[in-house]
């Protein structure tokens, strides 16, 4: 378990992490979501031991980072925004290096680079010189570089920018994969790419933390999805009849299109989420939905909201935060 202690760090005058309280549980992927210059790097190359921090501690399974480096960073993988990557070396080159830094026991030392070339899938260009690689490559060989020794927690920053989005769908499935077995933090300034994959989200701006929640209670807290809007194939009085045995519906309007398309706007009673059920009755209807989308507040206007907004409204800053940190309401 990672705990982040009222940390601050400043650049000269500037407070580039503003108080930052939170704690990172074992098993889980989270993800630190802000726009550039929110404090993302800094915070996560404080975290890693590789900053010092202003103000605050960070614990590493009851570590401090800054006091026991050692034993912290024997717990922590990290992909740093720009990968310490040796060019002139080869995949294989470089990654044994990077073991024997970490202090992976000789005798372990091929095998496990053997596994984890694998798992990332480089073993085919582990002669190549690094210099030579591809961007996609080239940000799995500094994966690879996280990952060796295994450690319990692997922190990765921005790992898809610059990533093709083939690539950015592989580095994905790698996280996924990594998840199994280890704590994943990412950091992205990309709210889409945070959704697909993270159980938990940070929501950083300014250096300061102002939203810790699930994906789903974010998107809940702010927009009870008061309607759905559909687009179909199917008739005004089709839709009407399809819809007719689903419960939570408050009301239905209907509009046909000149393309022979009909949009429905289907208002739920409050605090229900019918989505689900609506995509259901069409798919037992045999009538295949165009589009399905909550026309409440979305979590991209919840993150445009809170990263864009120099004040953050209270009913932002989320319950979970509240009751994980305990921050005192007069610190916001
Ligand atoms: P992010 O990773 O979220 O884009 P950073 O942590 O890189 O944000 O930067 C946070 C803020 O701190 C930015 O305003 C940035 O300009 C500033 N900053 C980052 N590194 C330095 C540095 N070495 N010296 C001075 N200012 C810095
Ligand atoms: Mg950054």
């Amino acid at each position: 378990m990672i705990e982040v202690r009222n940390l601050v760090k400043k650049y000269g005058t500037h407070l580039a992490v503003d108080h930052l309280d939170f704690k990172i549980e074992s098993g889980r992927i989270y993800g630190f979501l802000g726009p550039n210059g929110a404090g993302k790097s800094t915070t996560m190359n404080i975290m890693t031991g590789y900053l010092g921090a202003t103000e605050g501690e960070v614990l590493i399974d009851g570590h401090d980072i800054l006091k026991e480096p050692e034993e912290a960073k024997r717990h922590i993988g990290y992909l740093p925004e720009q990968p310490p990557l040796y060019v002139d070396m080869t995949v294989r080159e470089y990654l044994g290096f990077a073991a024997e830094l970490k202090g992976i026991p000789k005798a372990k030392r091929e095998e496990e680079i053997t596994e984890i070339e694998k798992m990332v899938r480089i073993k085919d260009v582990e002669h190549r010189l690094i210099k030579n690689l591809s961007k996609g490559y080239r940000q799995r060989v500094g994966l690879a570089q996280a990952v060796l020794g295994f450690p319990e927690i692997i922190i990765l920053d921005e790992p898809s920018v610059g990533l093709d989005p083939k690539q950015i769908i592989e580095i994905r499935e790698l996280i996924r994969k990594l998840a199994k077995n280890h704590t994943v933090i990412l950091s992205s300034h990309i709210l889409a790419e945070v959704r697909e994959v993270c159980d938990h989200i940070l929501i950083i701006s300014k250096g300061r933390l102002v939203a810790s929640d699930t994906p789903e209670n974010l998107e809940k807290m702010l927009g009870e999805h008061n309607s759905v809007e559909i687009e179909t194939g199917a008739s005004p009085s089709e839709v009407r009849l399809i819809l007719k045995n689903v419960p939570g519906i408050e009301m239905i309007e209907t509009q046909e299109k000149d393309d022979g398309v009909t949009w429905a706007r289907i208002t739920e009673k409050k605090g229900e989420d019918i989505r689900e059920q609506i995509f259901t009755a069409f798919a037992s209807a045999k009538t295949p939905l165009l589009t399905l989308k909550a026309a409440g507040m979305t979590l991209e206007d919840v993150f445009m909201e809170l990263t864009q907004s120099d004040t953050v409204p209270d009913a932002f800053i989320t319950k979970a935060k509240w009751e994980e940190v305990g921050t005192d309401a007069g610190d916001l």
